[in-house]
């Protein structure tokens, strides 16, 4: 068995016992990313030295039966947008190519402390917005079940690392949508954790009232492991919860369904969605019903203007916060190489070059609607919307367990056929943002493929009930 295919958990057993290394998987990963990263472009920047090095010492505790944790001598791969002190931090842009992060983001801090290995940073749609990673300033991350499709985005690098083989889990952001849709795209299982589950401390900020890290894995159990590590209250992090922790149990799955009620809710089986995603889905819809779980229609009314509200939330923050890109504090600048008049020169021009259009069209919108004349008509409304989805959450939560939807309404699909058309890039995210905009978790799941290309599922549930999500996820991916 090649040693880069394993999930976390068969790693972490063979090297409990002795049956290979954790230099041996490093190298199995290195060699498999060496053969096949040049055509997928998961990975930014590579870490051979410094991985090989944490691996032997990784060896030594293993060999003296002292290990730090489950995850020690563990290669994982980590979105680009997340801190790793001393090392570059691109968030996939020009305006930050140059930067090297001074200080370590709390979920590096702890998989620090439990010996994990980091291989590498994976490629991202500039700052995160996006749903292909063709907004990569670095070019694109390739499907590896199709390389003419994209992976999904805005963390296809990481998906797409994990779906190759070139580590064998990762940490992805996501804040509209970015862990579960390149989940679902490549194949692999995605959680967006409950919003003040995991310290948001390090990751280069997005919408910070939506984001949140997770894990991208190979199997449900992994992700569970992997989120036990990161999830628990940061004092860095005012918004992580006093209680936010999460303890691993191996054998957590769920064997009797029969006392859980799944919802569908009807907004999100309509109209744009592609028959064949249905028809994947209605095959797992009917095996959790043989199963015993009791199935229930549920209503979401507000649902349909998540997407409308997202696009204003989002953008309103992204405003604000990548107003700290200016051009003297951080990374590119044309004052490098320039001679500017003033401060507004260095601003407006290191802005207008360094970053992509993509990003310049999301401050553009957030700035319209936060602005005085139009405050009240795009970003209040939109905040009432949120508020409204919130409570159709909570009013279904009281019926159901878990809610089940597409996580995606299409296919992963070619390049190209979505950046002419920023609407339709949007679309995308159409099932993803409201868990988001509400703060609960999420789960994508694979549930099977088409022509060779992936589905996922996605489950929803209440704040902190990540461990159901798990439990039935864990059904869904066996059977
Ligand atoms: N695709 C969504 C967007 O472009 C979500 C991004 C994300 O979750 N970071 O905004």
């Amino acid at each position: 068995m090649e040693l880069n295919t394993l999930t976390l958990l068969e790693a972490a057993r063979g090297l409990r016992e002795g049956t290979f290394t954790s230099r041996d998987i490093v190298e199995a990963c290195f060699s498999e990313s060496s053969r096949s990263d040049g055509e997928i472009h998961a990975y930014l920047d590579v870490f051979q030295e410094d991985a090989r090095k944490q691996a032997d010492l990784a060896d030594e505790r293993l060999q003296a039966g002292v290990p730090k944790s489950m995850l020690d001598g563990i290669p994982l791969a980590i979105k680009d947008n997340i801190l790793i002190s001393g090392k570059r931090c691109t968030a996939g842009s020009k305006i930050l190519e140059p930067y090297v992060a001074s200080y370590d983001a709390t979920v590096i801090e702890k998989l620090n402390l439990s010996g994990a290995i980091f291989l590498g940073k994976t490629n991202l749609d500039e700052f995160a917005m996006g749903s292909s990673t063709e907004h990569s300033a670095f070019g694109p991350t390739h499907n590896p079940h199709d390389v003419s499709c994209v992976p999904g985005g805005s963390s296809g690098g990481s998906a797409a690392a994990v779906a190759a083989h070139f580590c064998l889990a990762a940490l992805g952001s996501d804040t509209g949508g970015s862990i579960r849709q390149p989940a679902s795209f490549c194949g692999i299982v995605g959680l967006k954790p409950t919003y003040g589950r995991v310290s948001r401390s390090g990751l280069i900020a997005m919408a910070s009232s939506l984001d949140q890290i997770g894990p991208m894995t190979k199997t449900v159990a992994d992700a569970s492991l992997l989120f036990s590590i990161i999830a628990g209250h940061d004092p860095r992090d005012a918004t992580t919860h006093p209680h936010a922790g999460f303890s691993f149990q191996d054998n957590a799955s769920l064997q009797d369904l029969s006392d859980i009620r799944v919802g569908l809710p009807k907004e999100y089986f309509g109209q744009g969605l592609d028959d064949k995603v249905r028809a994947i889905l209605d095959n797992r819809i009917e095996a959790l019903k043989q199963k015993g779980a009791r199935i229930k229609d549920v209503s979401l009314p507000h649902a349909p203007a998540g997407l409308a509200a997202y696009y204003l939330v989002m953008p309103s923050e992204v405003s604000a916060n990548l107003a700290r890109f200016d051009g003297i504090r951080y990374g590119a600048s044309i004052a490098r190489n320039e001679s500017p008049k003033d401060f507004w020169e260095i601003y407006f021009e290191t802005r207008r070059k360094y970053f992509g259009n993509e990003v310049q069209r999301r401050i553009m919108l957030g700035t319209f609607a936060l602005s005085a004349g139009y405050y009240d008509a795009f970003y209040l409304k939109a905040q009432k919307i949120r508020v409204r989805i919130t409570e159709d959450f909570e009013r279904a939560f009281r019926d159901v367990d878990v809610i089940l939807t597409p996580t995606s309404p299409v296919l992963p699909f070619r390049f190209g056929e979505r950046t002419e058309d920023p609407l339709s890039m949007y679309l995308a995210d159409i099932y993803t943002v409201s868990a988001n905009l509400a703060g609960i978790p999420a789960l994508s799941i694979p549930a099977g493929s088409v022509g060779g290309l992936p589905v996922g599922v996605q489950l929803m549930g209440k704040a902190f009930s990540e461990e159901v999500l798990f439990g039935v996820g864990h059904f869904i991916e066996q059977s």
